[in-house]
């Protein structure tokens, strides 16, 4: 088993193809960490990210903080993209958007490959069932350990 597998970087700008809209933003990183891991399975898979948030009204003292995610690796066949991407919604409700926060990201199990769907119903029904299933997965003691992980909060 490859994991626990540790991608970085700072959020930068999507698609802006409507997650948000959904209810299921995701924080993309830049796809350039995955050079490493080649070999990396398209598909949907859970995790730990630690965010360093820079001060902002909501915080205002710059704080780090780890949350459980789903996140995407792949060219997402429903939108025809032609490169990888790694798109992460973060189980958390945040009520203002981090563009630019730095996201350590402890990647920990495969819960599914990608599928090409014909309607956006289905798309964000599967979706939903990642969420429960990503969820469920991190509270096992096994997962919670990974939470404590320092480099999840080792931020350069
Ligand atoms: P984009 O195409 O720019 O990625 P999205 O619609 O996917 O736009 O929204 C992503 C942005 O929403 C993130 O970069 C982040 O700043 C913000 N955001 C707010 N809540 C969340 C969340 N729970 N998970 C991920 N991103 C979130
Ligand atoms: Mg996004």
């Amino acid at each position: 088993k490859p994991f626990p597998i540790r991608l970085q970087g700072p959020v930068i700008h999507g698609f802006g193809r409507g997650s948000k809209e959904l209810g299921i933003p995701t924080a993309n990183i830049p796809a350039s960490g995955l050079s490493t891991h080649s070999d990396l399975e398209s598909g949907v898979y859970f995790g730990f990210v630690g965010l360093s948030l820079a001060p902002s009204k909501d915080t205002p003292s710059s704080s780090t903080l780890v949350y459980p995610a789903v996140l995407s690796i792949g060219y997402n066949p429903f939108y025809k993209n032609s490169m990888r991407s790694v798109e992460i919604h973060v189980l958390h409700d945040f009520s203002y958007d981090f563009y630019g926060a730095a996201l350590n990201l402890l990647m920990l199990g495969f819960i599914r490959p990608e599928y090409d769907y014909t309607s956006l119903e289905a798309l964000v029904d599967d979706i939903k069932t990642d969420c429960d299933v990503a969820r469920r997965s991190l509270q096992r003691e096994s997962y919670q350990k990974y939470k404590h992980e320092p480099w999840l909060m080792d931020f350069e």
